[in-house]
Formats: structure tokens, C-alpha cells, sequence
């Protein structure tokens, strides 16, 4: 397993800014795994699905000793973690990369329908993920439409900033950086490109979006993100989602 996280990391893994890891990070993440095993008894070889990840790493993120050395080692172990959740994502998702290729390529559908059926299909086949995707963004938001005071969670959405079929990194399109927590209106509006974000948060609203419609649509020109969720990942995606509105 761990000769496999290395390759991965060799050959599929990307930095943010899409360049391949250096050998020298490929060591100090392998190396990091084996360390975590002996110190925090974890042994990674038995972690092959998701979910039980998700609650080792809850649980290693928590205790004081790991968040200790994980300071000293400047995030490491966790980037190291992280990563390793990653891996075993994408081996679980070259299962769909099939069903997904093949809507890709259907030329009778439109991009918004690509896209909502791709998202059909990953929550489908890995409901997991979705799960936790929306459990992450309605703690990060806490339970509360980014935009509005709606905070019925029967009526709030875990939406997607990038959609699934974008994502380069396939693990990126859980991650809740990818994300924001919009009520049912106001995700309607942003999975449609009618409203979006600039860098600081403000709301850019579609200029044919006839303004007789904002008291209903429940919009106006004021609204902004707060800045506390606008963290580097997220702004990033943001800008992804503006071009999309600009065009
Ligand atoms: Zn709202």
C-alpha cells in the first residue's frame, strides 16, 4: 500500500497550482506515514475505504500529541494524511471514471445537465463523500445560509463552487474549500451562474437579471461572503466560478 501512495504521489498527485511533487516531498510525506504508524499505532494498509479514514483522521487530528508535532513538522503529517485520503479516494473512484467518461461524451446534453447528472452519479455510487462534504460545510457555516438567516436544514445545500466534472483533482470535489452552504434559492441561483462572488466576497449578480426580481429572489447588491470564509482553497475556486458568470 505504502509503494502505492508513492506512486501515486510520483505520478497522479498535483500541487495546487497543478505541478507535480518534488522527490524530496514525496519522501517526507512516505516517510510520514510510517512515522504516524509507529508513534500513533495507526496502520494505514487496513484504512481501503473512505469512511474509515474520515474517523481515523478525526480522531488523529484531535489528540494533543499528534497536533503537537504536526505544528513542530510545520503540517506534514497532516498534508501527509490528507494526501493519503486522496489516494484511496481516487482508487475507489476509478470505479465510476466509466459512467462519468460516458456522460462526458454524450453530445446531446447540455454543460448544466453534464454537470448535475456527474454529481448524480458520484452521490450515487459514494454517498460517503457527499455526507461529508455537507457535515464539514454545515459545521463551517454553522447551519446557516452563506448569504441569508435561513437556517432550517432541510432547506440548506451543500453546493458545489466547482463542479464535480472540473475538478482536477478528483479528491478536490469533496473537499469543503470546494464548497459553501447556500439555502435552496440562493444555491439555485449560484449553480446557474446568475450570481457569484469577486475575491472579496462581494455578490455580482447577472446584469440581465431583471432587478424587479431581487425582493423575490431574495438578492440585492449589499450581500457579501463573510471574510472568514474566504480562505485561500475557496477563493481560488471562487474565481473558477466567476469566469464561468463572466462569460
Ligand atoms: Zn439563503
Amino acid at each position: 500500500m505504502l509503494s502505492e501512495y508513492e506512486n501515486w504521489l510520483r505520478t497522479v498527485a498535483k500541487k495546487s497550482d497543478g505541478t507535480n511533487y518534488s522527490d524530496r516531498t514525496i519522501s517526507k510525506y512516505t516517510s510520514s506515514i510510517v512515522v504516524m504508524k509507529k508513534e500513533f499505532n495507526i496502520d494505514f494498509c487496513h484504512y481501503n475505504n473512505y469512511e474509515n479514514l474520515f474517523e481515523m483522521r478525526l480522531d488523529l487530528f484531535s489528540n494533543p500529541s499528534f497536533v503537537e508535532k504536526d505544528t513542530r513538522g510545520n503540517r506534514m503529517y497532516s498534508r501527509a494524511v490528507e494526501l493519503f485520503i486522496s489516494f484511496v479516494f481516487e482508487n475507489e473512484f476509478i470505479n465510476i471514471q466509466d459512467d462519468i467518461n460516458k456522460i462526458q461524451d454524450d453530445k446531446s446534453l447540455s454543460y448544466d445537465e453534464k454537470n448535475s447528472y456527474i454529481e448524480t452519479v458520484c452521490n450515487l455510487r459514494n454517498p460517503q463523500f457527499q455526507n461529508n462534504f455537507r457535515r464539514e460545510l454545515v459545521n463551517e457555516f454553522n447551519c446557516k445560509c452563506a448569504l441569508c438567516d435561513i437556517n432550517d436544514k432541510r432547506l440548506l445545500i451543500a453546493s458545489h463552487i466547482v463542479p464535480y466534472s472540473e475538478c482536477v483533482n478528483k479528491a478536490d470535489m469533496y473537499k469543503a474549500y470546494n464548497g459553501l452552504l447556500l439555502c435552496i434559492g440562493h444555491d439555485a441561483l449560484f449553480d446557474k451562474h446568475l450570481i457569484s462572488f469577486d475575491k472579496i466576497g462581494n455578490i455580482c449578480i447577472k446584469t440581465d437579471l431583471d432587478p424587479l426580481l431581487y425582493s423575490f429572489l431574495n438578492i440585492n447588491t449589499d450581500m457579501k461572503l463573510e471574510k472568514k470564509f474566504l480562505n485561500l482553497e475557496r477563493q481560488e475556486c471562487l474565481e473558477k466560478h466567476m469566469k464561468k458568470f463572466e462569460r
